[in-house]
């Protein structure tokens, strides 16, 4: 017998992978969790039924959402993650030698401890010395530490239950006031396919807040219409002006510095979301 999983990702569209085997479900405090082994894209974390990570196209993500904030400042130290249960960007964030502290704020317990039990390959940075897990609401982790991180990387869910709040404009504000002075952030920021008011509205609210705000692309598989945007907001550095003849080669699979500077050249219709 086959067994089919779909992601509906809108109204009507889905993604469908042929299963091998459901390891685990689960309904934690904040959300449903499934562990399922796909056979186009290995391992796959699904959350609320949306693919959160698989083993086969993770470092697209990850690599995207750590390695580009990171080559922007040069000197982060002091690294939060938002969300990120999986560990994946940790694991990223790690491979930087300039980086003392990484912080890892999840609001759900589960995700973690299923991560580390069913992931190990994305969640092996989580024992580095100098991470530290701690289960909290994002919101409430920044709104007590101001002035006191180089680089926040969001890395939430899609915007239902508890991450609805991290696509707000006071969130946002709170996150300018725990950087410090020449502190840089960067979110996910969904499909520009299917969701363009999203980032346009993201865009838009990051802008009223960051002197520099900065929109880059990479191709992600398995999340919805396959292309995936980022937001930057930064107080002082420039994504677009990294010298990346400087940068140094950390062993990844997408991520390069050309491609760092590649990714901030948008297509015309995502452009146009971004345009004031
Ligand atoms: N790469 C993923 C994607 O874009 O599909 C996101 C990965 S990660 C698993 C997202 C995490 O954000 C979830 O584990 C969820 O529990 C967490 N999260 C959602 N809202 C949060 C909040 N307010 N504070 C901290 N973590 C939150």
């Amino acid at each position: 017998m086959e067994l089919w999983y779909t992601e509906k990702q809108t109204e009507n569209v889905g993604i469908t992978c042929k299963t091998e085997k459901t390891l685990h479900v689960e309904q934690t405090e904040f959300q449903s969790m499934a562990v399922i082994d796909t056979l186009q894209f290995g391992r796959m974390l699904v959350l609320d039924g949306m693919v959160q990570t698989t083993i086969e196209d993770e470092f697209v993500y990850h690599e995207m959402i750590t390695h580009v904030p990171l080559n922007t400042h040069p000197n982060p130290q002091n690294v939060l993650v938002i969300g990120g249960g999986d560990g994946g960007a940790i694991r990223e964030i790690i491979k930087h030698p300039a980086v003392k502290k990484a912080n890892l704020v999840e609001i759900d317990r589960r995700v973690v401890e299923i991560s580390r039990e069913y992931f190990p390959e994305i969640s092996c940075g989580l024992n580095d010395p100098r991470v530290s897990v701690i289960y909290d609401d994002g919101i409430k982790h920044v709104a007590d530490h101001k002035d006191y991180y180089d680089i926040i990387i969001v890395d939430s869910t899609e915007p239902v239950g508890p991450a609805v709040e991290l696509f707000s404009s006071d969130f946002y504000k709170s996150i300018h006031e725990s950087l410090k002075d020449d502190g840089l952030f960067v979110a996910q920021t969904e499909s520009p396919f299917f969701n363009a008011e999203l980032i346009s509205a993201c865009y838009g609210k990051i802008s009223e807040v960051f002197p520099i705000t900065r929109l880059y692309l990479a191709s992600v598989p398995t999340y919805p219409s396959g292309l995936w945007s980022f937001t930057m907001g930064s107080k002082k550095y420039d994504p677009e002006a990294v010298d990346v003849s400087a940068v140094p080669g950390y062993m990844t699979r997408y991520y390069t510095p050309k491609l760092h500077r590649s990714s901030f050249v948008l297509p015309k219709f995502v452009e146009d979301l971004v345009r004031p």
